[in-house]
């Protein structure tokens, strides 16, 4: 028994990828994307979060192949909107691809480049802002996202616990994502918790943030 075995017990039973969302996964590793993309269970995840709190626009930093774009761009209001930020070309590509073949283009709108340099651009307020590019800039991301939201504003970071990494941080992500928990301990703006979570990706985890 492992932590993969468990997640497809419990796709098994609640329901995880459709046709378009798997396929979405296979043009990604046709491509030879990395496999980085949140589990289907986190995707479904997402997905309601983005219901629960009647998203009406949501931003994405990190689009990768659009797997977690297209759980969330599922989960928007009637007539909401996504903005989405990848700044490699090739990713974009291949999301742009699979945003077509879902039928979701029109509530999507794809951004590439740097998310420093497309996050200046952006008008909020957003109702959802999940957080899940290059971990070495949180704090910033994080940052964006309050200035982004309004109060009430649902803020996930994805990947912030790192196998257990943050507590002797080596690489530049973990340390990247411990210095989004030195911010968070001292931001007035926000009130926030973190989860540990264990699957078919491993152990990671996710911050769940409001804005005040
Ligand atoms: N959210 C996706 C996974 C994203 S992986 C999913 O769960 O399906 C992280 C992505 O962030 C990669 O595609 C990477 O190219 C992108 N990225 C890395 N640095 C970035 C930056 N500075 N600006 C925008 N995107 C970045
Ligand atoms: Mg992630």
């Amino acid at each position: 028994m492992d932590f993969a075995a468990v997640d497809d017990f419990l796709l098994a039973h609640l329901g995880g990828d459709d046709d378009v969302l798997a396929a979405a996964l296979a043009r990604a590793d046709a491509a030879g994307l990395p496999a980085i993309n949140v589990s289907a269970p986190q995707g479904k995840f997402l997905y309601l979060l983005a219901r629960l709190v009647g998203a009406h626009r949501i931003l994405e930093i990190g689009t990768l192949a659009g797997y977690s774009t297209l759980w969330l761009a599922r989960g928007l209001a009637d007539g909401g909107h996504l903005d989405t930020i990848e700044i490699d070309a090739g990713h974009a590509d291949v999301a742009t691809a699979n945003f077509a073949a879902a039928g979701l283009a029109d509530r999507i709108t794809l951004h590439r480049g740097a998310a420093l340099d497309v996050l200046s651009d952006l008008a909020g307020p957003y109702d959802l802002v999940f957080i899940d590019a290059d971990k070495q800039n949180n704090a910033v991301y994080f940052d964006h996202a309050v200035r982004l939201g309004r109060p009430g504003t649902l803020i996930i970071v994805d990947n912030v616990v790192r196998g257990g990494d943050i507590l002797a941080p080596l690489d530049e992500k973990a340390l990247g994502t411990v210095a989004l928990f030195a911010a968070l301990k001292v931001d007035p703006r926000v009130e926030a918790t973190a989860l540990q979570l264990a699957g078919a990706k491993g152990w990671d985890g996710i911050i769940v943030a409001r804005v005040r």
